[in-house]
């Protein structure tokens, strides 16, 4: 975990605080202590609400569980969502992401933008493309959490790396979705420096040096507006009722309008 890029530890004020998390080690952190109580692979179906009003989960290997509490932490694709609230859709902004991570070492970590040291950094670049930037230097690490024995154990150091999410408009893909996602690393790669050709040397020479086992393709949605919802014993956290606002559509969508106003005189 980093705090706040180059700003003092401990600063926690809501207006200067910024953390980097490393998912792998928060995963563990999670997942320390709970044994068998959490089961994987197992693709949730639906829901029942039973005559106690407790709620039967059905999985798709005709496997159930009930249980008094339903947290549908399945994502954006919520299978919970489109049970319960048929009506809250996702929206095809028209927008697409490629994602990737570049280790930093002695040869990419000088190439590093300066800004990048005081939080997660946007480039906005020419045709409706932006790259979103963000430094994971863990510098803090386990010296300065509290973690049991047996965790202690369990977490390893995670090399500092850069992550860089380049998104573009779907028509300036060459191929697909169904395509793109089939790609692997590498083509991803080869696309993601096609399209950012004219940027600057030091970014193209970071996104070179990625590892290609950590590029991935995602489309994003935008959720719906949806009334408030009653409180039950089924909830929908985070990504499963509201993703969240893509940072390049605003001035995207404000750049949009201003050129329409002005065209319009
Ligand atoms: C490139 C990129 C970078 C991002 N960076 C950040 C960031 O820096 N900070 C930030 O706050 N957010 C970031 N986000 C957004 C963030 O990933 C999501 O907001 C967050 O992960 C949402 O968490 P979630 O638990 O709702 O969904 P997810 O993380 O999508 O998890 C959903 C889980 O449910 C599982 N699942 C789905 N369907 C089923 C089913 N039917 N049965 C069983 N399991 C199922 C999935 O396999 C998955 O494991 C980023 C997203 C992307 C794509």
């Amino acid at each position: 975990m980093r705090f706040g890029g180059t700003k003092k530890h401990g600063d926690m004020s809501p207006t200067r605080f910024s953390a980097s998390v490393g998912r792998a080690t928060l995963r563990r952190v999670l997942f320390d202590g709970l044994g068998d109580v959490v089961h994987f692979s197992k693709g949730f179906a639906r829901y029942e609400r039973l005559e106690d009003n407790r709620i039967r989960a059905h999985f798709n290997d005709a496997s159930s569980a009930d249980a008094s509490l339903l947290i549908d932490a399945d994502g954006a694709g919520s299978r919970v969502r489109q049970q319960l609230l048929p009506e809250a859709t996702l929206r095809d902004p028209g927008q697409r992401t490629i994602f990737g991570k570049t280790k930093l070492d002695d040869a990419t970590r000088p190439l590093l933008p300066a800004f990048l040291h005081d939080g997660f950094g946007a480039v906005i670049g020419t045709h409706q493309r932006g790259m979103a930037l963000g430094l994971m230097q863990f510098q803090t690490w386990l010296e300065t959490i509290t973690v049991t024995a047996r965790l202690h154990t369990r977490l390893r150091p995670t090399p500092d790396y850069l992550t860089w999410a380049l998104t573009v408009p779907v028509e300036q893909l060459p191929e697909p979705d169904a395509t793109m996602h089939t790609l692997g690393g590498l083509g991803l790669l080869k696309i993601a420096q096609a399209l950012t050709e004219e940027w600057h040397p030091d970014l193209r020479t970071l996104l070179a040096a990625s590892d290609t086992t950590h590029i991935a393709f995602t489309p994003i949605r935008l959720a719906t507006p949806v009334s408030p919802l009653e409180t039950t014993n089924i909830t929908l956290p985070c990504d499963a009722i509201h993703t969240r606002f893509h940072p390049f559509a605003l001035p995207f969508m404000l750049v949009d309008k201003l050129t329409k106003l002005v065209r319009s005189d």
